[in-house]
């Protein structure tokens, strides 16, 4: 399986697997149709499943264009989300799996963003090789999705399972939002010495125009406040020692930074 970033509207992120040895494709959150039938094309490819994470426009936008050209394509999606993704055929649930080119994929309920929003995670097939997490508006690098329709004790229990992931997991979140992101994190955490490398490596990736994603798990855990709320720098920074208090605060600061 091959992911190919397709970087869409202001600063989303399709992500299409590929099994070219089968000329068979799958997408996660086609925001668009048209930039993934013109890659689908070039590929000689035809789409088998689409993948979404949840119900917002920018993730689901494509979807009824992309069934028009592919009727047999299934879609994915979470189950509480019924009635909000165009074309949904299959309901998922915390832990079902799905498939693609012989990956298998694990389904986390990862509400908080949204109350349905759910996260794929395709393990490695063999050692030595990276799991691929795709988690829509869950975690992003450097930082975690608003909370529109879920509580911060929501959110911290889904990213609590996002970072019990291997730390060499590549992390294929739905936006760019990296470098600001980072310069949030260094306003609370930034006498953090892998913020602060993080931050200028960031820093000098953009200014040439290129794309952050995929991260890795582990890069998160090191750097990313939303996954360091047991930390007693940001513990600090949201002045409490509860979790859900000091998650609550250090998103309740970032909405207003
Ligand atoms: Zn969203
Ligand atoms: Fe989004």
């Amino acid at each position: 399986m091959q992911v190919t970033l397709l970087p869409v509207l202001s600063d989303n992120y399709i992500f299409l697997l590929t099994d070219l040895s089968q000329k068979i494709a799958a997408v996660v959150d086609p925001a668009l149709a048209e930039p993934v039938l013109r890659k689908l094309q070039e590929m000689g490819a035809s789409l088998v499943t689409i993948f979404n994470t949840h119900h917002h426009s920018d993730h689901v936008g494509g979807n009824e264009e992309l069934i028009k050209h592919f009727p047999n394509v299934r879609v994915y999606g979470g189950a509480e989300d019924k009635g909000r993704i165009p074309g949904q055929q299959v309901f998922l649930e915390e832990g079902e799996l799905v498939e693609f080119a012989g990956r298998v994929g694990e389904v986390f309920f990862v509400p908080g963003h949204t109350r349905a929003h759910i996260a794929y995670y395709f393990s490695p097939t063999t050692p030595g090789e990276t799991g691929d997490l795709f988690c829509g508006d869950t975690l992003f690098a450097g930082g975690c999705g608003r909370l529109f329709e879920g509580t911060p004790a929501q959110m911290l229990n889904s990213l609590s399972k996002l970072r019990a992931l291997p730390d060499n997991t590549r992390v294929w979140c739905a936006h760019e939002y990296t470098l600001g992101n980072l310069q949030f994190a260094l306003t609370i955490d930034g006498n953090n010495p892998d913020l602060q490398a993080r931050f200028a490596d960031v820093k000098a990736v953009r200014s040439r125009s290129e794309v952050t994603i995929p991260s890795l798990l582990g890069v998160e855990k090191r750097t990313n406040p939303f996954l360091r709320w047991e930390q007693p720098a940001l513990q600090s920074a949201a002045n409490s020692q509860e979790s859900v208090q000091t998650f609550a605060r250090i998103r309740a600061m970032k909405d207003r930074f």
